[in-house]
């Protein structure tokens, strides 16, 4: 099962390269996650034979931009079960879509006294944006407890969710604890007392099946660089009928259809919401890099990862003094691993695996929240992705290892 994937391995340029004396081993794909070649080609051809401003021109270039753009729409569509391409905005990344929801549909719903529910494991970038439209509308944000393990507690969230609680905003897949949160079940009890599910992505499209329908989220956001497109590219899904009550956050550009000298009208869906000239490159290599992981399967993917998390597991529960956050039960985890190693800082241990060729992250994730609730300052994190390997794992453990015994020893 591990090793069903290794091939892919090739595929991506980068990872073919010694760093610090060491082969590469990249587990830092929580943050972003290398390009294929596929990827980096067609970004290239692109360039070199289409590039054109879209929806604008009539000439052949602008025509064809405009069809590859389009068709890239059409990809995501596909690949995430959307009912219609009109519901796929074009955004720079999950922060953005987010904002979106949060500066733009959230005041057309939310008044002073209602509630705004998210959770302590999120994301600033889906916390600091409900924390502004709470200020600004006098709304309440709410969290729903976790269970002490890190999973959502579902019980405080049948709790808390009631009638004045209009938005629900949540993680699907935590960037920190590992955890896959139960957005179908959540979305059903906020559906339930009239209210709208938000769900950060960001985490959960580049490992796993998404059916926005099927976990009737009313928005979805999440990023292109963490699925093996470009940088600057992102998504926000949301219901057409709720789309349409959003506001544009920028005007100008590509998004009019007549401008008088007092007032205008803009297009349709989804063009109504993408002001200016849009990243189109990234578009279209966001759907070159759809095209590469639908080809493999996302149910392939995910076993792959979860194969992976398998293996290093109990080979990090059995290093004496590290600390794994999050369920300790590989069944329940996604491919990220926060650790931290007793009395070691994350960042002086992330230096030592990095001198191994080993990259991981380290430091608070951007959730400074849930590392006060893990009672930290930061923790180490490895993330692994289609490419890495069995032998990733254990070049991995073995990094730790050694760190380890340098710093209580002294010796490599
Ligand atoms: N949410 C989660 C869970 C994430 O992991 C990230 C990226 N670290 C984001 C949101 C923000 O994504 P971006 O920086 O691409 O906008």
């Amino acid at each position: 099962m591990v090793n069903q994937l290794n091939d892919y391995r090739c595929d991506f340029p980068i990872l073919d390269q010694i760093v610090n004396d060491e082969p590469l081993v990249y587990l830092d794909n929580a943050a972003t996650t290398q390009k294929p070649q596929a990827v980096i080609d067609r970004l290239v051809a692109y360039y070199q034979n289409d590039n054109a401003n879209v929806h604008r021109g009539v000439h052949t270039l602008a025509e064809r931009a405009t069809a590859q753009y389009e068709a890239a729409r059409t990809k995501v569509q596909t690949f995430i079960h959307a009912a219609a391409s009109a519901e796929v905005i074009f955004t720079k990344g999950t922060t953005q879509s987010l904002n979106w929801v949060a500066g733009s549909f959230g005041p057309t719903v939310v008044e002073a006294g209602d509630e705004i529910m998210i959770s302590v494991m999120e994301h600033h970038s889906n916390l600091v944006p409900w924390q502004q439209l709470a200020q600004k509308t006098g709304a309440k944000l709410r969290y729903i407890d976790l269970l002490p393990d890190g999973q959502l507690d579902l019980e405080s969230a049948r709790q808390v969710i009631g009638p004045k609680t209009k938005i629900v905003s949540l993680a699907h897949a935590s960037n920190v604890l590992g955890v896959v949160n139960p957005i179908k079940t959540i979305a059903a009890l906020v559906h339930a007392q009239g209210g709208y599910m938000v769900v950060d992505g960001a985490q959960a499209v580049p490992h796993m099946m998404v059916d926005v329908q099927a976990l009737d989220a009313d928005f979805y956001a999440f990023s292109g660089h963490k699925m093996l497109g470009p940088t600057g590219i992102g998504v926000l899904y949301g219901k057409q009928a709720l789309l349409e009550q959003m506001p544009p956050v920028e005007y100008g550009g590509e998004m009019i259809d007549f401008v008088g000298l007092q007032s205008s009208t803009f297009k349709e869906l989804p063009w109504r919401l993408e002001g200016g000239t849009p990243n189109i490159a990234g578009a279209i290599g966001l759907g070159a890099a759809i095209d590469y992981l639908t080809q493999i399967g996302m149910a392939n993917i995910q076993a792959h990862e979860q194969a992976l998390v398998t293996m290093a597991l109990p080979q990090l529960q059995a290093i004496d003094g590290l600390t794994i956050y999050g369920p300790q039960d590989a069944a329940q985890r996604t491919g990220v691993i926060a650790f931290n190693l007793d009395n070691l800082h994350p960042h002086d241990l992330a230096t030592a695996l990095d001198m191994e060729g080993v990259a991981v992250r380290a430091g608070h994730h951007c959730a400074q929240p849930l590392m006060r609730w893990l009672n930290v300052a930061a923790t180490a994190r490895a993330s692994f992705y289609l490419y890495n390997t069995e032998a990733d794992v254990k070049t991995f453990v073995t990094a730790i290892q050694a760190a380890k015994e340098f710093f209580q020893n002294g010796t490599l």
